[in-house]
């Protein structure tokens, strides 16, 4: 055996393994010992799990943390980010994204999805950097790129061919911001020719969807009509879905039954939307965060997200996603323990679904992708948010940390 990993407790049974791994793939999980193999880890009873998974983020604009963004708003945020990206560095795009893609991975993110801003100022410039990093990361991190029209396309045929030229230049996914459009009928038309690139391409599609409080916007009901309409069930994504929290209880029910029947991936940005949203409201304020608990209990897969790190839109973040499900937690009320068990699945299980990923999983014959985590349960794992100590790609350990803590004997025990 290439490698043996020793004591390990597996996440959804707790009980301890021993797990051999040889040539990139987990061969046996059992509770007897194994013989150690050429390289022997024990665990020492800490969880293994599956790697994580980041599924909407901006790679090309981590860390740009600098004109401020006075009013909190989107629009302040769009605005600013307008002006930064007509003469952005190419050079310097790569080295920020390459940051936040090592950082992820010390989190133990092996799959990530990345938006990238398609329209006449960025035109394909950003894509080309982007797709430089992610030509970088190959065989470390799975980098998927989406082409994201930020100011729409319903009425902008000129970016509608930039659209067409990002699929042909290195994006995978087709992305879209339908509530960006005057109305909603341009948002239908906006949806409509996402679907048109979608198809010439065979493309899953990755949408910003209702990134608003209001309403009105309802643009996530078009999407699952279409992708119903496409037989594109399972292939298409909403992420943001913030006027859900303003929709009335009729509207809500109305909208699930349909995301339900086109099987509408969630993605929630709570780290970004809590921040980003509500400022235009006089108590009550909303936050603009899309009703997890009643997703999630209907059936709908929910992921989570970063969406962004220290820059216009968002100040924060880590890039560890265990921080993201539990700021989720926090304000979608995941609190009993099927909801908290589905907030710590969110960047595993429900974003493997979201990515169509199907070997996924610590079980014999699946490819050796698996972190250790030092704690013992879900629960923890969402409270103390630890960091990995190890990192395994198809048997390749990417990353290992050590976390030594001493306390003076002064202190009480
Ligand atoms: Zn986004």
């Amino acid at each position: 055996m290439d490698i043996t990993i020793s004591h390990a407790m597996m996440d959804n049974t707790a009980e301890l393994v021993n797990i051999g791994i040889d040539g990139g793939k987990i061969i046996e999980i059992t509770k007897d010992s194994l013989t150690p193999g050429n390289t022997a880890i024990d665990a020492q009873g800490q969880l293994v799990i599956p790697p994580f998974f980041e599924p909407h983020f901006h790679l090309d604009n981590p860390y740009l943390w600098g004109e401020v963004n006075q009013s909190g708003t989107l629009r302040e945020a769009i605005e600013i980010y307008a002006r930064v990206k007509k003469d952005r560095d190419l050079n310097d795009l790569v080295q920020r994204a390459t940051e936040a893609l090592r950082e992820s991975l010390s989190y133990g993110v092996l799959w990530f999805r990345t938006h990238v801003d398609i329209d006449p100022i960025a035109q394909l410039r950003l894509l080309k950097g982007v797709a430089a990093v992610k030509e970088k990361f190959a065989g470390v991190m799975d980098i998927s790129v989406i082409a994201f029209p930020q100011i729409g396309m319903a009425r902008k045929p000129e970016i509608v061919d930039l659209m067409y030229a990002a699929m042909e230049n290195g994006a995978d996914i087709v992305g879209g911001i339908p509530h960006i459009e005057r109305d909603m009928e341009d948002a239908a038309r906006q949806i409509e020719i996402a679907f048109e690139i979608a198809k010439k391409y065979n493309a899953d599609i990755d949408m910003h969807v209702d990134e608003t409080d209001d309403p009105y916007w309802q643009s996530l009901e078009l999407l699952a009509e279409k992708t119903i309409q496409e037989n594109y069930q399972g292939r298409v994504t909403a992420g943001h879905c913030c006027s859900m929290a303003a929709w009335d209880e009729k509207t809500f029910e109305r909208i699930l039954a349909k995301v339900k029947t086109a099987r509408i991936n969630i993605t929630t940005n709570t780290l970004t939307n809590l921040v980003i949203q509500g400022h235009g409201d006089k108590p009550p304020i909303r936050r603009g965060i899309p009703r997890l608990a009643d997703l999630i209990n209907a059936g709908v897969n929910v992921a989570c997200a970063h969406d962004d790190v220290k820059n216009m839109f968002y100040p924060f973040g880590n890039m560890n996603p265990l921080f993201a499900a539990n700021l989720a937690a926090h304000a979608g009320h995941l609190t009993t323990p099927n909801l908290i068990r589905a907030a710590f699945e969110m960047p595993l299980y429900h974003a493997a679904q979201t990515f169509g990923i199907q070997d996924y999983g610590i079980s014999a014959g699946n490819p050796a992708n698996l972190v250790l985590l030092p704690v013992q349960s879900d629960i923890d794992a969402l409270r103390i948010q630890p960091v990995p100590t190890l990192v395994m790609r198809q048997g390749k350990i990417l990353v290992q940390t050590e976390l030594r803590r001493a306390f003076d004997p002064s202190v009480p025990n």
